[in-house]
């Protein structure tokens, strides 16, 4: 299948895979760690890198692959690594490009998981990360100038929901000539596709919209094949690394050289790979997202108009709301719908939000979002109790905030189990 030709509804269905004559009409699961070959030098070639083709799971294998060139389809990218989660995704693709000693730039609304990633474990690998505010030009201008070599934001955070404008932070980073890198797993491809609007490399968590029904934990990055790696200076991408006799990924894999460097580096090296099983399971997924994706963003939006209505309810943050600070950016990067995640606030507190949730019946409590069944979550005792005070105001999370992920189901019921959870708290 020619990927580039399609809409992204076609490649949902089709992307990545075209049988041949008499195979399977569905990519079959390849449970296989090893491969065949007829000769020794052919397996040495796959070692130096001068000729591609599949070894050994931990770096590559054809059903994981046929979810990598669907997803860099539908991204519009030129190539894709997934990993074995959204954490290995993010990960990575930091160090693909630093290492002990530089700094990073990274916005502090991010997910709890990836901060906690950011601000203590790659600080212990020596790699430090300034954190500023989301959609602040000069923060990012004087970060960039204290010596951040990348930037790293949520196009839509996780939880709250906050839009980057993303057209103004590619601006700035290609100015001073340093990589954008957006998570973009909350809009997911259907909704958002970052690299239109500059971005150079995108990551997800297939674990949420992607996989849609809550069975794989994993994780793709995406390359726009964009950024000139040599020409910035990228030294760690362009100069001969001994680990491969001396190839330069800039010269040997030219535009690939970024997702090039992260399979056969990192994926090779950490071992965090997508096994192919959870490959098979995100793509029957994927199939449909795009129907999923324009349900979440239908319901979400009812919802958050039902919670802005009620009177037990303190504030509500959702970028489709017309009282939202970021409906202006939706309108820009969010046209087809501001996904599924609503976060509001209750009056009276942490107590009554803790008995709120936990008054729920058909929304369940779950520490996930992007299920196609609807779950709520309270993120100051749960995914982000780990965060300072500071810290958590600094992400968007208040003491009485709730997550909510809203699925695809009717929302005349999920409304009926909102209203009956308030009548249960004072
Ligand atoms: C969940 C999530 C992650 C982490 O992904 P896992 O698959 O749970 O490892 C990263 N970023 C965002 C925005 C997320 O929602």
């Amino acid at each position: 299948m020619n990927e580039r030709k399609y809409d992204l509804e076609t490649i949902c269905a089709n992307g990545g895979y075209s049988p041949k004559n008499a195979e399977a009409r569905i990519c079959p699961i390849v449970q296989s760690t090893t491969f065949k070959y007829d000769s020794s030098d052919a397996v040495g070639d796959l070692f130096d890198l001068k000729a591609e083709g599949h070894m050994y799971s931990r770096i590559s294998n054809p059903t994981v692959e046929v979810l990598e060139k669907k997803i860099a389809a539908l991204e519009g990218g030129l190539g894709a690594v997934a990993t074995s989660s959204g954490q290995s995704a993010n990960l990575i693709s930091i160090l693909t490009i630093a290492e002990a000693g530089d700094s990073i730039i990274a916005a502090s609304n991010l997910y709890g998981g990836t901060y906690t990633l950011f601000s203590s474990t790659l600080k212990k690998f020596g790699i430090n990360t300034i954190f500023i505010p989301l959609n602040d030009e000069k923060a990012l201008e004087e970060a960039i100038k204290a010596g951040g070599k990348l930037f790293f934001a949520e196009s839509l955070s996780n939880p709250s929901v906050e839009v980057l404008d993303i057209e103004k932070a590619a601006r700035i980073c290609h100015k001073y000539n340093i990589p954008l890198i957006v998570d973009n797993t909350f809009p997911s491809p259907v909704l958002l596709r970052p690299f239109e609007f500059g971005v150079d490399i995108v990551t997800h968590s297939t674990t949420k919209y992607i996989d849609g029904h809550a069975t794989s934990v994993g994780g793709i990055i995406v390359d726009s094949g964009k950024f000139n790696w040599e020409k910035n200076g990228y030294k760690s991408l362009s100069d001969k690394d001994p680990a491969y006799h001396g190839l330069s990924y800039t010269e040997t894999f030219k535009e690939k050289a970024y997702i090039t460097k992260a399979r056969v580096c990192f994926i090779r090296d950490l071992g965090n790979p997508m096994s192919p099983f959870n490959a098979f399971l995100t793509n029957l997924g994927l199939e449909t997202l795009h129907l999923r994706m324009r349900k979440h963003s239908d319901n979400a939006l009812k919802i958050a108009k039902f919670l802005e209505s009620h009177e037990k309810v303190e504030w509500v943050n959702y970028p489709g709301l017309e009282s939202s600070p970021y409906y202006e950016l939706s309108k820009k990067y969010l046209k087809n719908g501001a996904s599924g995640v609503i976060s509001f606030g209750i009056k009276g507190g942490l107590e009554a939000s803790k008995k709120w949730i936990d008054s729920l019946n058909l929304i369940s409590l779950v520490v996930h979002v992007g299920d196609l069944r609807s779950s709520a979550l309270h993120p100051a005792s749960m995914t982000h109790r780990q965060l300072s005070n500071e810290a958590l105001e600094k992400a968007g999370v208040k003491k009485n905030s709730i997550r909510l992920s809203i699925g695809i189901e009717n929302t005349d019921d999920l409304i009926s189990d909102l209203k009956e959870a308030f009548e249960k708290i004072e």
